[in-house]
């Protein structure tokens, strides 16, 4: 594994592996990683010849009052992953190299990052599309791995690189969840043991309302009920939403395409999200596969 810390030392590295003939596949992350960044990697490494992982953890995506300042870091334990991974190339810019001084150009994307966190986090998106902008012109993949869990980014990513003819398809990873169903997050360091017992009712929450989706339940109404209802054990509700899962779009009367029921809440001072799919054609669609987007 190579591990390098800029863009010239990148594209050499980068450039040698083309020249081998070797698909490139990118993973990037903000680092603290764990068995939901290990499945990306994985599934890159299981597509493509050569495998690129950034952490970079990006402060234009965090608002004044969030946690970048404390956001997880460990390094050393990242580092290890990556190499057991087997990774080709681990990209840990600074700051500085990823925002020069006097850097003034954003990317701002439309509708589609305006809803759910959209709303919480004013200006996080912007932030999300212009870094994924820069790490794809810096590392050029021809594939590059987003996970399932943080949705609207994989949605806002995919409309980006339509709209801009950025030249690499994007492949979206199921979200990976502890044993008892929380979702990986890195920000699960946070929860206190009470905590964590409380943030579970989110995912239960969503598998309420998947098994009934399962069992023929089609009304977003009802099914909205059936979620809330569970979620008993978080501090702030700031959504519980059913979209299209393409447009997020709220969906209401009968669920007749697909759809994510999407989830954000504070357990403590612990902001976590989730969400499932809901297809009611599931021979039909293939929003999910591993495949290139559509
Ligand atoms: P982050 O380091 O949180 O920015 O995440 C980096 C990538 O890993 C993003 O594409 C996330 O959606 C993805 N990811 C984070 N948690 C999970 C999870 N539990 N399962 C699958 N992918 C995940």
């Amino acid at each position: 594994m190579r591990v390098v810390h800029n863009v010239a030392e990148l594209r050499i590295a980068v450039k040698a592996m083309r020249e081998q003939g070797l698909r490139i596949g990118f993973v990037p992350t903000m680092g603290f990683l764990h068995e939901g960044h290990a499945s990306l990697i994985r599934q890159c490494k299981s597509r493509c010849g050569g495998t690129v992982v950034s952490i970079f953890v990006n402060p234009t995506q965090f608002g004044p009052s969030e946690d970048l300042s404390r956001y997880p870091q460990d390094l050393e334990a990242d580092q290890s992953l990556c190499l057991k991974l087997d990774v080709s190339v681990l990209f840990l810019p600074d700051a500085a190299e990823m925002y020069p001084s006097n850097f003034q150009t954003f990317i701002e994307p439309g509708r589609v990052a305006e809803p759910l966190c959209g709303k919480y986090r004013p200006g996080h998106f912007r932030g999300v599309a212009t870094v994924v902008a820069k790490l794809f012109n810096m590392v050029q993949p021809d594939l590059a791995f987003f996970g399932q869990k943080d949705l609207q980014q994989t949605a806002v990513i995919k409309r980006m690189v339509k709209d801009l003819n950025l030249p690499v398809d994007i492949a979206v990873v199921p979200t990976l969840r502890e044993y008892d169903g929380l979702a990986m997050s890195s920000r699960n360091i946070y929860l206190t043991a009470d905590e964590r017992k409380r943030a579970l009712s989110i995912s239960l929450a969503l598998f309420s309302a998947e098994a009934a989706f399962r069992a023929g339940e089609r009304d977003t109404a009802r099914l909205l009920d059936l979620a809330q209802e569970c979620l008993w054990g978080v501090d702030v509700l700031q959504y519980c939403k059913l979209v299209d899962a393409q447009s997020l779009e709220s969906l209401t009367g009968q669920v007749d395409r697909t759809a994510a029921l999407c989830v954000a809440a504070y357990v403590g001072n612990t902001r976590l999200i989730d969400n499932i799919i809901l297809n009611p054609n599931p021979e039909a669609s293939g929003f999910l596969g591993l495949g290139p987007s559509v």
